[in-house]
């Protein structure tokens, strides 16, 4: 027989989304337990960065990123066509933090523990393959572990946080719309003397196989331990998107920054994988009845550089309050108040985002807002405030004007 237990807040998928809600609720002296699919095992290179409002978010919950090992970041030089742009991470109110470069492998470890820590019932090896509905409502899952043994658990809310992929979330009803632009993904690791250096690399527009520049970005994370992480990403709203071969980009990449960060491009620790990333709020919906979406599954990576564990969470802390809220009050009809927080918090970023994708698509405004902006430091400062999300209200910069045009814009285009 199958054993069954029982939980107020189940939540599918052990990433900084659903660890970000995890901590929380078992702070609040909620019963939670956490199903995650990996055994805790290193997963494939991601990007690893940490945007000083991710770290905020991590210092929130308990973390301590110097602790941890994280490797302090001041911020990004921006290269392109042989020229480089030193910009520091936004001076805004609302980051207390620098940036941080952390392995994804030690970040999630040290979530998983912090929930563990406050009470969660952290589950690793153990992957949700189907919700449990009840009259129409999701009142749990199936569990099937890594010993080949099964079980049930049951809860009053369930949260999907299982990534980019979302299976579980499809599972459920969730999709991506196909209009809305996703990125293209691919990263390693390499050894480098370098590794301890306080500025990444963020080269704008690397060239694919034909020598033009591509809509998206190749990066060096210096990460501290002895490697770098040296990756890059292609957005699909690139014009040419379908004759990029993602790890042969990565692959020429590499061999274009390695001199400069004394590596051997030859010697790749890992192996890439291409992944993709929904982006800009392109996944819905992010609610059901008794179950919200959050982070990757939910499609909330920045459209404007595909970094989405700042967005995670944030998520998992707003669904977190929102499920505080409905186990508090006891009432299911609180969960609606979700996505109105998620559009309120990014809607019209993420649709200025999407509007941008498609305009740097085409070669033209590319090549013309890379030659154009790499020769201005103050452009490529406001090109950093943008795409960090780090705009100050009612302030007259160059980045706020130039946002406040593309929202105005935004706000009369069609819903891509
Ligand atoms: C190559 C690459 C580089 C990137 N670089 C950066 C970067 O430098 N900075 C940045 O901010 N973002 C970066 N991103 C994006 C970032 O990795 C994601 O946005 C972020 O991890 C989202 O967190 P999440 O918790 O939503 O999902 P995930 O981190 O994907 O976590 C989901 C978890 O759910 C688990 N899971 C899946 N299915 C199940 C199941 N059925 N049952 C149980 N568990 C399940 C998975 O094992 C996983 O641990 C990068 C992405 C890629 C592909």
């Amino acid at each position: 027989m199958t054993e069954r237990s029982s939980t107020d807040v189940l939540v599918v998928g052990g990433g900084p989304a659903g660890c970000s809600a995890a901590i929380r609720l078992a702070a609040m002296g909620h019963q939670v337990t956490v199903l995650e699919r990996s055994g805790g095992e290193s997963p494939v290179a991601r990007g690893d960065l940490l945007v000083p409002a991710a770290v905020d978010e991590l210092v929130d919950l308990g973390l301590n990123l110097n602790a941890l090992g994280g490797n302090a970041i001041t911020g990004s030089r921006l290269w392109h066509g042989g020229r480089s742009v030193p910009v520091r991470w936004p001076d805004t109110r609302s980051s207390q933090s620098g940036g941080a470069v952390l392995r994804r492998s030690d970040l999630n470890a040290a979530l998983r523990k912090r929930a563990v820590a406050v009470g969660a019932d952290v589950r690793l090896g153990a992957r949700a393959t189907a919700p449990t509905v009840e009259r129409g409502f999701v009142r749990g899952a199936s569990i099937e572990y890594r010993d080949g043994s099964a079980s049930e658990i049951g809860c009053r809310f369930l949260l999907v946080a299982d990534g980019a992929n979302s299976r579980f979330g499809r599972g459920l009803g969730t999709h991506r719309d196909r209009r809305w632009p996703y990125a293209i993904s691919a990263s390693t690791y390499v050894a480098s003397e370098r590794s301890t250096d306080s500025w990444i690399e963020t080269s704008l527009g690397p060239s694919d196989a034909n020598g033009h520049p591509v809509t998206g970005h190749g990066w060096v994370h210096p990460v501290g331990d002895g490697t770098l992480n040296v990756g890059v990403t292609v957005l699909s709203s690139y014009r040419d998107v379908r004759g990029v071969n993602i790890v042969k980009l990565l692959d020429s990449f590499a061999r274009s920054v390695a001199q400069r960060w004394q590596f051997d491009p030859a010697e790749r620790l890992v192996e890439p994988v291409r992944r993709r990333t929904p982006v800009g709020g392109s996944v819905s919906p992010t609610m059901g009845a008794t179950f919200l979406v959050a982070g990757d599954a939910a499609g909330m990576a920045n459209p404007f550089n595909s970094h989405g564990v700042r967005a995670a969470l944030a998520t998992g802390r707003t669904a977190a309050d929102v499920l505080n809220e409905a186990l508090t009050v006891g009432n299911s009809t609180t969960l609606q108040r979700y996505p109105a927080l998620l559009d309120e918090a990014l809607g019209r970023y993420h649709k200025v985002g999407r509007l941008t994708a498609r305009f740097l698509g085409r070669p033209w405004p590319l090549r013309t807002a890379l030659t154009v902006g790499i020769r201005s430091d103050a452009a490529m400062g406001a090109a950093v405030r943008i795409a960090t999300n780090e705009l100050r209200d009612g302030e007259a910069g160059g980045a706020e004007r130039a946002y406040r045009l593309a929202a105005i814009i935004a706000r009369f285009a069609p819903s891509w």
